[in-house]
């Protein structure tokens, strides 16, 4: 699409060509179908819309310098799909058919990838939920999967700069036995309250802890958090915290960078430790945080004092997007060329 502004797309939706469904009925998968509206018809007693019975993924394709089309680590966000669906007793997608959905709704979809070096990328969210009618409380005997594809510019309009969050401790996004580690709908619902309150408060997004003891960090907002010190990177453990394939992949490189790896609880006691922290997630990749701010205490955590993003999560942030991008050999196996 020439004449397309890349350079100032916003996270958000931009209308595409196609997007492909798939029909989950009499107890197996159909045809991947074609489609160009971007409506749905449903039934209005649908699972989905009562119960909540809903679950979704969220990763990008990456256009290359050679003109090659990456897609990064696509087997996790399926796998992670199919945790999901078992959490809450949906029809599990195959590997395959998820594999097939995706790759063809990118492709039909070619001319709104972003060129490569305009920082922007193809978010693909492919969405699984009950369509089968339902009164009682019980899962949808019907399914439906949906893949679509949005252009999106970087997560923060302001680049790769320090973001501001405040602790919200009078609401929960997740219970430690709930559905925080997984991908469904209804965490986000739940989540708002806190999205909302840190907003309307000058913070980019809320930091929760956990529902027990409000003591332990958990995620900010729908991202995971990190924090770095004495050549570790350290990121929180429990059960209400959504895997985050960023974080994962963050993982594996901070360790071949010759940095520690901790994955534990990390308590709020320790925030005044750290020399960085960040939020990560395939929106943002990271997010640095220059201010953590306790909104019940008013005690505020500085970091970036300077104003730029400290220099590990830098280092980090730039070789990822160098391996998702394709400028950096593929060490770790995670890219797969679709086109
Ligand atoms: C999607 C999501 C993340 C980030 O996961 P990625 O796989 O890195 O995109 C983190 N936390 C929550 C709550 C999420 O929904």
């Amino acid at each position: 699409m020439e004449n397309f502004d890349w350079k100032n797309l916003p996270f958000g939706y931009v209308k595409t060509n196609y997007n492909v469904r798939c029909y989950f009925r009499n107890d197996k998968w159909g045809e991947l179908e074609v489609s160009s509206s971007e409506k749905i018809d449903i039934h209005m007693a649908a699972t989905c819309l009562h119960y909540g019975q809903e679950a979704f993924e969220g990763m990008k394709a990456y256009m290359g310098k050679d003109g090659k089309i990456r897609l990064f680590r696509w087997q996790e966000n399926a796998k992670r799909m199919q945790r999901s669906a078992d959490g809450i007793f949906m029809a599990r997608v195959p590997e395959d058919l998820f594999k097939e959905a995706i790759v063809k709704t990118v492709l039909l979809n070619k001319e709104f990838i972003p060129p490569h070096g305009t920082g922007a990328a193809l978010y693909i969210r492919p969405l699984l939920f009950g369509s089968g009618a339902q009164i009682g409380v019980k899962p949808a005997k019907e399914y439906m999967f949906i893949v679509f594809v949005t252009p999106v510019g970087p997560y923060f309009k302001e680049g790769f700069n320090p973001v501001k969050i405040a602790i919200v401790k009078d609401s929960d996004r997740a219970a430690p036995l709930g559905t925080g580690h997984i991908k469904v709908g209804g965490n986000y619902a739940a989540s708002l309250y806190g999205v909302t309150k840190a907003v309307k408060a000058g913070y980019g997004s809320p930091m929760y802890l956990d529902a027990k003891e409000k003591r332990y960090i958990d995620e900010i907002g729908a991202a995971n958090f990190f924090g770095i010190k004495n050549n570790t990177y350290i990121t929180p453990k429990s059960s209400s915290i959504l895997p985050s394939i960023t974080n994962k992949s963050i993982m594996a490189i901070a360790e071949d960078m010759g940095f520690k790896v901790e994955q534990r609880p990390v308590s709020i006691d320790e925030l005044d430790t750290f020399e960085e922290v960040g939020a990560c997630g395939t929106a943002a990749i990271i997010a640095p945080i220059g201010e953590i701010y306790d909104m019940d205490t008013g005690k505020k955590y500085n970091y970036c004092k300077n104003g730029k993003p400290g220099p590990v999560s830098t280092a980090i942030y730039n070789r990822l997007q160098e391996i998702q991008f394709g400028d950096e050999p593929d060490k770790f196996n995670w890219i797969e060329i679709i086109g």
